[in-house]
């Protein structure tokens, strides 16, 4: 059993990454085709970590076009799908062989906290590909119950070239939820990572070859997404867009598919999502700490984030004050510390808008009873967890999504009242309730419009075999589970007359 690493331990080995920034195309590393790159900087300390190809419309159209001609060569598509359930299955242990480069990456480069991403984002990532992998040769296509003088054939077939654009958030775990799906169905790919965090794909780029994934069907191409990621969007030879990131970008995709070639597009959004505590609530202090955890966790920059927490009025003080005590286990600090829960902000300009949300929430009225600023006796980007109270429904901070350490505390009186407050947003990811109450639960879950509702827990480590997805303005189309292969295929119907 290996020793668990310090944070010199974590630094020493920072200190001897070897750092990838070019494209991957065609299974190699290529610079730009304008030579440019930007600079990737650590969220924590404001240094530069390393130059990046500033990848834009020729490069995207460089990967597309290896893309569809690997595609076309059927390489990896007519692979028999063992066999590319084999490769998954190998890059998977390459991931886990791998997994602390690959966490620093992601440490340094997006501000995660070193422990959260070996125990959380490289475990889940592996496992996303192994269990495609494992997944893909045992789905049976159909056949149709027609009169007996006719055979029809339902197939599932790979749709062609899949553009993938993912957040900065979880960089590996977002990407592998749709590379992994995408990949067992048969299909090659062109990645766009977020800007703000491209490292790590990179280096599962390299992996996927060593993994025996064949040149042209996985390609990375770094960017932003005024250029790179509008490209692909608007892309004539790409066939679908998997999205996740903010609404507003959300709707630029939809749009890019239009004036295109009418690309199918699955968007994974953003959310506001409630956490609902009733008055019969079976363990406060464990649903307090998933307050904490729910809100801070992450520094808050999850799209499933609990940033509304519901109470009900007759156990508020109760709660609030083992709330408070909980918000005490979520201190900022370096991402390396493997004691550290909550990083900094991906950026100074997000850090920003993190702040202006705390200060429009204390002129509107609210009472930032817990943190409410920035940490300024550190280099980098941190704002305070921060909690608070009196908060209406029509507030700014319980409308937006703030993402970041920011927890809005309301109030309600009975289970209407509190669907209602849930209810009443352009959201619809996520929703938790606790209640001992059996029938309350399962009647709030049908009334709670979210993609997922927990039940007296929140966010419980991602099991791959539920879908994952939002209702209303968070998106539609699903990632995990057996469902999120539909996406990357198209039904053929063959019909033979007999
Ligand atoms: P974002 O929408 O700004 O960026 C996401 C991706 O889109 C990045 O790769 C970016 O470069 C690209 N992009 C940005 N502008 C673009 C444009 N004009 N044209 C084409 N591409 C463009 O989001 P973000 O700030 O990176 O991530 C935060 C958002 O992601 C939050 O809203 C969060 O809720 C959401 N998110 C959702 C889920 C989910 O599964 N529902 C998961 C994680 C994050």
């Amino acid at each position: 059993m290996q020793a668990v690493k310090t944070f010199e331990d974590w630094s020493e080995k920072a200190k001897r990454l070897s750092i990838q920034g070019k494209a991957f195309i065609n299974g190699q590393f290529t610079a730009s085709a304008s030579g440019d790159v930007f600079t990737s900087i650590n969220p924590a300390t404001g240094e530069i970590l390393a130059d990046v190809a500033k990848g834009d419309a020729a490069d995207i159209d460089a990967a597309v076009k290896v893309a569809r001609a690997s595609f076309d060569k059927g390489v990896w598509k007519d692979m028999h799908p063992a066999k590319r359930g084999a490769v998954l299955a190998k890059w998977a242990a390459l991931v886990r062989e791998h997994q602390e480069e690959l966490a620093l990456l992601e440490s340094l480069d997006a501000g995660k906290p070193i422990s959260d991403v070996m125990a959380i984002d490289m475990r889940a990532a592996a496992n996303t590909l192994e269990w495609y992998g494992a997944a893909i040769d045992k789905v049976n296509d159909e056949i149709a119950p027609t009169a007996p003088d006719a055979l029809a054939l339902v197939t599932r077939e790979s749709l062609g070239v899949i553009g993938i654009v993912v957040p900065w958030n979880f960089p590996l775990l977002m990407a592998c939820w749709k590379i992994a799906p995408a990949l067992a169905a048969g299909n090659s790919i062109v990645v766009k990572p977020a800007e703000q965090s491209p490292l790590s794909i990179l280096r599962l780029a390299e992996l996927s070859r060593e993994a025996g994934v064949p040149d042209g069907v996985f390609n990375v191409v770094p960017g932003f997404g005024e250029t790179a990621g509008k490209a692909l969007g608007l892309h004539d030879d790409v066939d679908m867009i998997a999205f996740t990131g903010s609404t507003q970008v959300g709707k630029l995709f939809m749009q890019y598919s239009g004036q295109s070639n009418l690309k199918r597009v699955s968007l994974e959004c953003g959310g506001k999502s409630p956490h609902i505590i009733m008055r019969d609530c079976p363990d406060l202090d464990k649903a307090a700490s998933s307050a904490a955890w729910g809100i801070f966790f992450n520094q808050g920059e999850v799209c499933t984030a609990g940033s509304r927490l519901l109470l009900d009025a007759e156990i508020k003080d109760a709660f609030m004050e083992k709330l408070l005590a909980a918000a005490e286990h979520h201190i900022p600090g370096n991402p390396l510390n493997p004691d550290t829960t909550v990083g900094p902000m991906i950026e100074e300009a997000h850090m920003q808008r993190v702040l202006a949300y705390i200060e429009t929430a204390k002129k509107e009225g609210a009472a930032a009873i817990y943190g409410g600023g920035r940490i300024t006796d550190a280099p980098g980007f941190f704002v305070e967890p921060t909690i608070f109270d009196g908060v209406t429904p029509d507030m700014t901070i319980a409308r937006e999504e703030i993402f970041g350490p920011v927890l809005s505390v309301l109030t309600f009186k009975t289970e209407e009242e509190a669907l209602q407050i849930a209810n009443d947003s352009i959201y619809g990811l996520a929703a938790a309730v606790w209640t001992r109450d059996v029938s309350q639960a399962h009647r709030m879950a049908r009334k709670l419009h979210a993609g997922t509702v927990w039940v007296n827990c929140y966010d419980p480590a991602g099991d791959l075999s539920v879908p994952f997805g939002g209702f209303k303005q968070s998106g539609f189309g699903r990632d995990k589970s057996l469902h999120a292969l539909d996406k990357y295929s198209d039904l053929k119907t063959t019909w033979i007359q007999l």
